[in-house]
């Protein structure tokens, strides 16, 4: 192997990066750095993950602060508790809404991946595909550092708005949850559809807009004034009033919602906000996220058909999560051989009102 002594990246892997902000190629150089060919910027490598974050906006230093690990706790408790959704992950969400796998290839990227537990039980369970987790926060050297002897997956830290990937170098590349708490989804998402080779496959859930249901609409308008406050708190603060609240939310919706199932009515459970929730540090740790994030945008349907027109994907599908016992929308599709956008995609043959699927070309 060619690993350079400061650098535990070789060449094979270097080649799916690119400089974020020329796109120029990147290669070891003396220190522990990566170094652009092209403008010369030089990026450090931190604990085995290269950082490439460039002038990050107040935002974007939040929200990398915020997702460092709180989502470790409810990954905890979810392994230790019987767990409530139908699909029995995010990511197997993920690929029950897609309709097939959304990990193919050779090599793809988990855009987004927080601490990096799952991305890692990703690469452990598909030993042929190579994984990059890409997230803003530095909670992935912890999880690269346990990850060194696992061959087929690399951390990045970077910006997806500008992601240190190279382009139509990918098979797939999945984002569960991530691009609404970004400043420009749309772009984030075109952004991440560069990196796929012609016919690599792009899944996304983000939240969605409760257009459609007026009730849920009504629910959030308190929620969306109170991240007014919220999203300006300290990070400490944030956290004390999130644990103290969890509680709370356990007892008026998580319980209800596991009686509802009890007595056999699973299908209004799933409509319970945290219903699924397997217990109060996990609910925590959800309220520090919407509570605390600096952005959330919501989308519709005809929101996410607009970005699969954009990135000019085939084969597509905006779905619904709801049946799944999730409360967002998933876009999954294949980018088209010819990257062009054609017309507007005719309704699939799949009945359901919120759900869109699409055949480019
Ligand atoms: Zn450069």
């Amino acid at each position: 192997m060619d690993h350079h002594p400061h650098v535990p990246w070789d060449a094979r892997w270097i080649s799916l990066l690119a400089c974020p902000a020329c796109h120029g190629t990147l290669s070891a150089a003396d220190g522990p750095e990566l170094r652009c060919a092209s403008c010369g910027r030089a990026y450090p490598v931190i604990s085995r993950v290269p950082a490439f974050l460039i002038d990050p906006t107040a935002a974007e230093l939040k929200t990398l602060n915020l997702y460092g690990d709180i989502w470790d706790a409810y990954n905890q408790e979810k392994r230790r508790s019987r767990y409530h959704a139908p699909a029995a992950s995010h990511l197997e969400l993920l690929r029950l809404a897609a309709g097939c796998d959304i990990a193919q290839g050779e090599a793809g990227i988990d855009a987004g991946c927080g601490a990096g537990h799952t991305t890692l039980a990703m690469a452990r369970q598909h030993a042929g595909i190579r994984f990059i987790g890409i997230d803003l926060a530095g909670g992935i050297r912890r999880t690269a550092a346990q990850a060194q002897e696992i061959p087929n997956l690399r951390f990045v830290q970077g910006n997806l708005l500008s992601p240190p990937l190279a382009k139509r170098a990918f098979d797939f590349v999945y984002s569960f949850g991530v691009l609404h708490h970004t400043r420009d989804p749309r772009g984030a998402f075109l952004a991440l559809a560069e990196r796929l080779l012609p016919g690599g496959r792009i899944t996304i859930f983000v939240y969605k807009d409760f257009s459609d249901l007026p009730l849920k609409k009504t629910l959030l308008a308190p929620v969306t004034l109170i991240r007014r406050l919220s999203t300006r708190l300290p990070a400490p603060v944030l956290r004390v009033l999130a644990r103290c609240n969890a509680p709370a939310v356990f007892l008026t919706l998580t319980l209800p919602a596991r009686l509802l199932r009890a007595i056999g009515r699973p299908r209004l459970a799933r409509h319970i906000p945290y219903g699924t929730f397997p217990g109060i540090r996990g609910i925590a740790a959800s309220l520090e996220d919407r509570f605390g994030a600096p952005y959330e945008h919501r989308f519709r349907i005809a929101d996410l058909e607009g970005w699969a027109r954009e990135a000019g994907l085939m084969e597509w599908r905006a779905v619904d999560c709801l049946p799944w016992g999730f409360s967002g929308l998933v876009l999954s599709g294949l980018v088209s051989r010819a990257h062009v956008t054609q017309g507007i995609p005719k309704n699939g043959n799949r009945p359901e009102e919120t759900e869109k699927i699409g055949k480019l070309g």
